[in-house]
């Protein structure tokens, strides 16, 4: 083989690795109303959706556990750009939606970002009785819920309000999710590489704002 291209094909394997991106903060509160085990699996789930798009997550649980009343030292830090915190309400909510062009209805809200203009805030809330309600007693369905409600939250946060297709479709929850493949509920090549813009902005800005009170 010409070692002109043996050098440009190990060049190539040896950037992959360091293009990607440190991962991003999660502090989760939702032990107190998820069962453990759904609570751990749809994290899992959330993470991969989210690591199909090249952003890696680091999550924390910051709801005090039985044994203790205080939440994990390391939910206590300061909400940075690229950190997001994620409430799980044992409560459900219903609003007005528009979905393309139709006419308002009253719809089921699995999850909620606070939006306005283009920018999201970091915290959003995914109502868990509605996550229940469509899950119909089955484990397998509260993981994939939960975790895709979370990944689209956070996909919120990152991109803005805006939806698109895939896991940031307006009514994911309303087209048969549930029977979807695992691949086709993934955020689209156009997210992808907006999410992953994103998050090096953030981390840069969280460096700065880290360097700033360092002074
Ligand atoms: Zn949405």
């Amino acid at each position: 083989m010409n070692p002109s291209i043996l050098t440009l094909m190990g060049l190539v394997m040896s950037a992959a690795p360091s293009e990607a991106l440190p991962p991003i903060q999660v502090f989760l509160h939702g032990s107190t109303v998820v069962p453990a085990g759904v609570l751990i699996e749809a994290r899992q789930e959330a993470a991969r959706i989210l690591r199909e798009a090249g952003v890696e997550t680091q999550w924390f649980e910051c709801s005090p556990s039985a044994g203790s009343a205080q939440p994990e030292p390391a939910c206590e830090v300061a909400l940075l750009p690229s950190r997001v915190v994620v409430m799980i309400a044992a409560r459900w909510k219903r609003h007005y939606c528009r979905v393309r062009g139709s006419a308002p209805v009253l719809m089921e809200v699995l999850g909620e970002a606070t939006c306005s203009g283009q920018s999201c805030n970091n915290d959003v809330t995914i109502y868990f009785q509605i996550v229940e309600r469509r899950a119909q007693r089955s484990d397998a369905r509260r993981v994939r819920l939960l975790g895709g409600a979370i990944a689209h939250e956070i996909g919120h946060v990152l991109l803005g309000p805006e939806h698109s297709t895939g896991i940031m479709a307006a009514d994911w929850a309303e087209k048969d999710v549930l029977r979807a493949p695992a691949d086709k509920l993934l955020f689209s090549a156009a997210d992808r590489g907006r999410l992953q813009q994103q998050v090096r902005a953030r981390l840069g800005v969280d460096q700065q704002v880290a360097s700033g009170a360092g002074r």
